[in-house]
C-alpha cells in the first residue's frame, strides 16, 4: 500500500523516533508499505517518520545496479564516519528543493533486518553513505536543509517562495 508522504513544515518530521522493540506484523507491513512507496515516488530512502511513524526504520535503494534491491534498516546507528563528500540533496519531503550538503565519505551503518538479525553496512563514498546518512537523519528530525550553508539556505527561502 502507497502511503501519503509527509512534508517539511508538518511537525511529525521534527520528532525524535523511538527505536523498534518488537518486530510486529504492523512493523513489517509498515516496511513493505514504505518499500512501495519510494518506488513509486522515486527516491533512493525513505525513513518512517515521512510517513508519519515515529519509528527507527529507515528503507533505501540506491540503484547501484538497474535490479531493484531494497534494503531495511531497523535502529540504524551510524559510526566510523570520516572523510568528506559533497553532493546535491533533494527530500521526498522537501518537494522542488535542492542543496549541496557535507556528509562523511566513508560510514558504518548497524541496526538490523525484518528478521531481527544484525545487520551491518559498511559505505566508502557515493550515493549509499549520502542516503545513509540522509535517511537516519530523519529520525533525529533532521531534515538536509538543515544542513546547508546560510548562503544556500537563503536560496532554497527564495526558492521555496516561487514554488
Ligand atoms: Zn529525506
Amino acid at each position: 500500500m502507497k502511503l501519503k508522504v509527509l512534508t517539511e513544515g508538518d511537525e511529525r518530521l521534527r520528532v525524535i523516533c523511538k527505536p523498534v522493540t518488537k518486530i510486529t506484523p504492523a512493523i513489517k507491513k509498515l516496511i513493505a508499505d514504505m518499500i512501495e512507496t519510494m518506488y513509486y515516488k522515486k527516491g533512493v530512502g525513505l525513513a518512517a517518520p515521512q510517513v508519519g511513524s515515529d519509528l527507527r526504520i529507515i528503507v533505501f535503494d540506491p540503484r547501484t545496479t538497474k535490479r531493484r534491491k531494497p534494503q531495511v534498516l531497523i535502529n540504524p546507528e551510524l559510526s566510523e564516519m570520516r572523510g568528506e563528500i559533497r553532493g546535491d540533496e533533494g527530500c521526498l519531503s522537501c518537494p522542488g528543493l535542492w542543496g549541496e550538503v557535507v556528509r562523511s565519505a566513508h560510514v558504518l551503518a548497524k541496526g538490523f533486518n525484518e528478521a531481527g538479525e544484525p545487520v551491518e553496512i559498511e559505505s566508502d563514498g557515493g550515493v549509499l553513505s549520502v542516503v545513509l546518512q540522509h535517511e537516519t537523519d530523519h529520525l533525529d528530525g533532521i531534515l538536509f536543509l538543515d544542513r546547508l550553508d546560510p548562503a544556500q539556505q537563503l536560496r532554497v527561502m527564495k526558492e521555496r517562495e516561487e514554488l
